[in-house]
């Protein structure tokens, strides 16, 4: 689960991490009113689950309140990377002078929390890593032991030099990594870290991501979430109890099993396709699953081919077959459809959609090669 800047920024404040003041506006009036309340100059910006922001024209600087009411008139009606903007937070502007980076994130090769600093802050760090890696230095912190000054200052030293400059960092690291275990973060992120011409250092944008798989254990951190991280499928998808992440390709997924999504999308990639999304259909797939599985991704207009992939266990062949039936009654889907069905209840499934005039494939690559070839302008590989 993805926050806000302006809810990242609360929560690192709240762990003594220094954050420019700044509050909300829905509309420039009160973006307007924020600013006179704050003092000028102000950051006017996009609140988006993005990044680059700033490059797509997101974060402006404001001389006087008037001027922040007239960029946040600009900025709220914009769209960034497809979002459209309902937010901006107006926050006091800080003069920089120099730009750091410094991440906290889970290495999962390592087992164990990982830091990342930069002198070369303010760009994204793939970008960082690419133009000058050796201005990266990482740390692995022992689970076990956490952040150790003995262990990690002078690492974090390398990035903020001088020794004055690192130990406002490692305050900052220290804070961060609070926050990280205490609400159990995959991200925590300060991008840039800016100091200031009186040698502060502040965090000018920040990054927070939930391990959705431990939210359970913070049931305060709900009321954070933002309809915008779901779109309206996953959301759909999520109340018809089935896994479902879009993707930006054309050819449309229904799998059961997770492992199996993977593997189909895979080899539909491997034979020159492109898969629209992940959907795992779950283990004891009722037809109506099937229903909505269909109706979700039919509806999605890059969609130029679907392919349903079973391989039945606990999923019964049959049940898939009759879902496969009522959605072709209920719903209109303009588009070619491809079945691999094998396992549990195959003959009954195979006899149902026999029945229907229906063919389905009982080899994967085969299914796969056919889905692709449906593909206008897709070349199968061999
Ligand atoms: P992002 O593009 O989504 O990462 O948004 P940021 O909040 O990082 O803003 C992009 C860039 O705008 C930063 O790298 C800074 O160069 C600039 N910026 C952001 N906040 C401030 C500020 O308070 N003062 C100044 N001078 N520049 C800022
Ligand atoms: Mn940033």
């Amino acid at each position: 689960m993805k926050l806000h800047e302006y809810q990242a920024k609360s929560l690192l404040r709240d762990h003594g991490v220094p954050v420019p003041e700044g509050r909300v506006a829905r509309t420039p009036a009160e973006a307007e009113t924020i600013a006179r309340e704050i003092g000028c100059p102000v950051m006017v910006k996009a609140q988006v689950l993005v990044g680059g922001r700033g490059k797509a024209g997101g974060v402006k600087m404001a001389a006087d309140p008037k001027e922040a009411g007239a960029r946040a008139r600009d900025i709220l009606g914009m769209t960034i990377k497809g979002i459209e903007v309902q937010q901006v937070l107006v926050a006091r502007a800080v003069d920089i002078t120099a730009e750091y980076y410094v991440s906290l994130t889970v290495d999962r090769a390592a087992k164990a929390i990982q830091c990342i600093a930069s002198a070369s802050g303010g760009m994204e760090i793939e970008e960082i890593a690419v133009k000058e890696p050796h201005k990266i230095i990482r740390f692995a912190l022992d689970p076990e032991l956490g952040l150790v000054r003995e262990r990690h200052f002078d690492a974090l030293a390398r990035a903020f030099s001088p020794t004055s400059l690192a130990e406002q960092a490692w305050t900052i690291v220290g804070g961060m990594y609070r926050l990280f275990t205490g609400k159990d973060c995959s991200l925590v992120e300060i991008n840039p870290c800016a100091l200031t011409p009186a040698g502060s250092l502040v965090a000018a944008d920040a990054k927070v991501i939930f391990d959705d798989n431990a939210l359970y254990r913070h049931p305060e951190l709900e009321s954070l979430r933002s309809p915008e991280e779901y779109g309206e499928d996953e959301m759909d998808a999520k109340s018809s109890g089935l896994s479902y992440v879009g993707l930006d390709g054309t050819i449309g997924c229904i799998v059961n099993g997770a492992g199996l999504s993977m593997a189909t999308m895979d080899l539909i990639k491997y034979f020159g396709g492109s898969p629209a999304n992940f959907l795992d259909v779950g283990g004891s797939s009722n037809p109506e699953k099937v229903l909505n599985a269909l109706r979700i991704i039919s509806r999605n207009p890059r969609v130029t081919a679907i392919l349903i992939n079973i391989f039945g266990g606990i999923t019964r062949c049959d049940d898939i077959a009759r879902g496969i039936l009522m959605a072709r009654e209920k719903l209109h889907i303009p588009v070619p459809l491809t079945i691999r069905l094998i396992g549990t209840n195959e003959k009954e499934g195979r006899d149902l959609l026999e029945a229907a005039g229906i063919d389905a494939y009982t080899d994967l690559t085969e299914a796969v090669q056919a889905v692709v070839a449906q593909v206008p302008g897709e070349k199968v590989r061999a």
